[in-house]
């Protein structure tokens, strides 16, 4: 095999099904850095309860994620994929790294100040340590590579300052300053095609969902809104079906749509239906994966838990290089 470019890491929640915008802003991603890093895929239940009303769902929304990741073609073998809490040794990091980690500079943060506004009476303390948490789960498996959007450029680089300020004070080298790998993550819009896709608001796509539920939620989309009746030109340049159709549809396809929508030739319900129909064409490979992984749950926890196996050497072998380093006795 060739050698590889570096270690990834990237961690998310763990939302359950996961939708267009996971899709097309992360996975798609994720497998295609198989190809040239070692990569690591951590389901990150830890940073969950810092938001989280009840964990009844925890297991049954990390499973679900899991079996789409490896459906949309995340490679088990290659990739080490797992669950954050399986590797206890993070939660060990995080308390020494948060003793170089100075208060001001959490609370200061905008994610910090953006959660406190969305949620004031649960302004916990593990809420203003979860960049230092991010950092340990980034340093533990010494990934040198973080793959993220723009937007969260900052927390890449408060990461950067942790492991400088922990190298500089205990004179080591022992942790890597991840470096970004910005990749262009669109921005990907929900069905009401103003805000970005999300379960939340429950303006998403389920890549999960049956081809009927997917065309009838495809059938909801909002179009141009000042397209109000079938004679009316569109513009498809502010309509989020088009957008979609230029990632999912033929290209000869897309040039028709452009141009018969603007001079009125197509309608939005053929639009969606077109888009519909393309959808699940696209998907039938990662439905008919996921239904054949579906037939055996235990074989997603046996890979999680084979993925916290290989984790846990590494964290383990970081972790003994860090405590000597801090020269605990
Ligand atoms: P987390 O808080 O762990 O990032 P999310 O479920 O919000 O969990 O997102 C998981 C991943 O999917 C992230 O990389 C995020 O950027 C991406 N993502 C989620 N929704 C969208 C969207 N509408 N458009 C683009 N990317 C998205």
């Amino acid at each position: 095999m060739a050698k590889k470019k570096g270690r990834v890491f990237s961690g998310a929640r763990p939302t359950g099904r996961q939708h267009l915008g996971n899709y097309l802003g992360a996975i798609k991603n994720y497998v295609a850095l198989q190809d040239d890093y070692e990569t690591i895929y951590c389901i990150v239940d830890i940073h969950a309860l810092t938001t989280v009303e009840t964990t009844q769902d925890l297991r049954q929304n990390t499973y679900e994620m899991a079996l789409d990741w490896l459906a949309a073609g995340i490679r088990p073998e290659e990739s080490i994929v797992f669950v954050q809490s399986h590797v206890p040794q993070v939660t060990e990091l995080h308390t020494l790294l948060s003793m170089v980690t100075p208060l001001g500079k959490l609370t200061d943060l905008p994610t910090f100040k953006e959660k406190v506004r969305q949620n004031p009476k649960n302004v916990n303390y593990g809420l203003v340590g979860y960049p230092v948490l991010m950092t340990a789960d980034i340093v533990l498996y010494k990934a040198d590579t973080v793959p993220v959007g723009i937007d969260q450029a900052p927390h890449i680089e408060f990461a950067r300052e942790i492991v400088r300020s922990f190298n500089y004070r205990y004179k080591t080298k022992v942790l890597i300053e991840p470096q970004m790998k910005a990749t262009k993550v669109p921005k990907v819009l929900g069905i009401d095609g103003q805000k970005k896709m999300g379960k939340s608001l429950d303006n998403h796509i389920e890549l999960a969902a049956t081809p009927e539920e997917t065309q009838k939620r495809i059938m909801q989309m909002v179009t141009d809104p000042q397209r109000i009746k079938r004679t009316d030109p569109g513009d498809p340049d502010v309509c989020n079906v088009f957008s979609m159709h230029k990632i999912f549809s033929p290209a000869d396809e897309v040039e028709m749509i452009d141009t018969e929508c603007r001079r009125a030739g197509i309608g939005c319900v053929d639009c969606k239906k077109r888009f519909a129909a393309n959808l699940n064409k696209h998907l039938e490979p990662f439905r008919a994966k996921r239904a054949e992984l579906e037939e055996n749950p235990d074989h997603i926890w046996d890979v999680l838990h084979d993925g916290a196996d290989r984790a846990r050497k590494i964290a383990e072998q970081t972790m003994e290089e860090v405590r000597a380093a801090v020269q605990l006795p």
